[in-house]
């Protein structure tokens, strides 16, 4: 796939300790290091390569991403990372590749709401309307970017260091995460379903959303749709929608889903699943996610996880797998929400 480059000159940062917390980074997030001697280190993520690289007394960092979307989330990450630790080092970036400073990141776009329609299930389907070139099966969450409730909006722009800068205070954007649905390049429209629920502020927003109104959508964001091996699966309802995209686009999977949800939630329309079965835990037993999740990968071998639902859960079932010393790669667990 040919990738795009960005340079930083030499930083002022010592190389060593830069190592052993990137080291760290990689132990945490299972992330593979393509190399890692006394003069760089180079750290393979979804979203690209990271290269730290011993420059005398200073280090070099390049980043090497697939396009102009994910090597945004990269800068940003680093950046992020570094300001926590060296602000003044992060804030003197500047890349080779000159970003479009005061423009909109590249992993930003800003879409019209063409419809809001309830659907079975207790959701809402959304339609936007604007270039959804960037979705592929690979890539199929986004955020979106919600101005406070009454007030004009304002979006973020690029910094002189790359990273993106966002609207704070009274201007700070909700930056919840959704799945695109439907997606069709033709007609520029993306569709995504979104779980009513109490408190909300996206339930809010969608609610009262009206045609023509501008959205932020930032995307591509991480996982796909893809799947290998044996499917064992368990969601909530934050998570049907990529069940639904995961049964669309892995006609020949086999394997077995439970759905944590109450009986409406049940309605919620999955696409045709003959060849994988679909379960709905009792209402009763919403809680139960995690544990039934644990169970399953003691008990089943050779299974691909995929796992969805609140953060505490997720984490417990995380660790679990890491304990059984089950391969990163067979398993996809993530929070999709968090309890408060
Ligand atoms: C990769 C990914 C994909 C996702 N895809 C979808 C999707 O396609 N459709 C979808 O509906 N959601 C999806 N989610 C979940 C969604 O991002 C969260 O539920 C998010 O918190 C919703 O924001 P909000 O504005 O509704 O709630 P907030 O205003 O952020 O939170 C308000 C209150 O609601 C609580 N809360 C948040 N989510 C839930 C929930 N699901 N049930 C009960 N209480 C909740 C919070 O704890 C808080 O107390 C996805 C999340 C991830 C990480």
């Amino acid at each position: 796939m040919p990738e795009i480059t960005a340079r930083t000159a030499s930083l002022g940062l010592r190389f060593n300790p830069l190592r052993r917390a990137a080291r760290a980074q990689a132990r945490e997030y299972d992330l593979p290091l393509l190399r890692d001697d006394a003069e760089g280190l180079v750290l393979e993520s979804y979203y690209g390569r990271i290269a730290f690289l011993s420059r005398g007394e200073g280090v070099e960092v390049a980043l090497h991403a697939p396009h102009a979307e994910y090597l945004q989330v990269l800068k940003d990450a680093l950046v992020a990372q570094l300001g926590a630790a060296a602000p003044g080092v992060a804030d003197a970036i500047r890349w080779s590749d000159a970003p479009p400073e005061g423009r909109l990141p590249a992993n930003a776009a800003l879409m019209r709401v063409l419809g809001v329609a309830p659907l079975a299930g207790g959701f809402l389907r959304i339609t936007l309307q604007g270039d959804v070139t960037r979705f592929t099966d690979a890539a199929i969450h986004f955020r979106l970017g919600l101005p406070p409730e009454g007030r004009a909006a304002r979006w973020p722009t690029v910094a002189p260091n790359g990273a993106t800068k966002w609207p704070e205070g009274a201007d700070r954007l909700h930056l919840p995460v959704y799945t695109a649905r439907t997606v069709d390049p033709a007609r520029g429209q993306l569709c995504f379903d979104l779980f009513e629920h109490a408190g909300g502020r996206a339930t809010q927003w969608a609610r009262t959303a009206q045609p023509g109104q501008e959205v932020l959508v930032m995307a591509p964001g991480g996982g796909g749709c893809l799947i290998s091996g044996e499917l064992r699966g368990f969601a909530d309802e934050t998570a049907f929608p990529a069940i639904a995209r995961i049964l669309e686009a892995n006609p020949d999977a086999t394997g077995r889903i439970t759905l944590y949800t109450d009986a409406a939630g049940a309605a919620y329309p999955l696409p045709d699943h003959s060849w994988l079965q679909i379960d709905y835990a009792e209402p009763e037993r919403r809680e139960d996610m995690g544990r039934d999740a644990k169970a399953a990968i003691a008990e089943e071998q050779d299974i691909f996880l995929w796992f969805a639902g609140e953060r505490e859960l997720a984490t417990s079932v995380r660790s679990a797998w890491r304990a059984l010393g089950r391969r990163p790669k067979d398993a996809y667990v993530s929070a999709f929400w968090q309890k408060t």
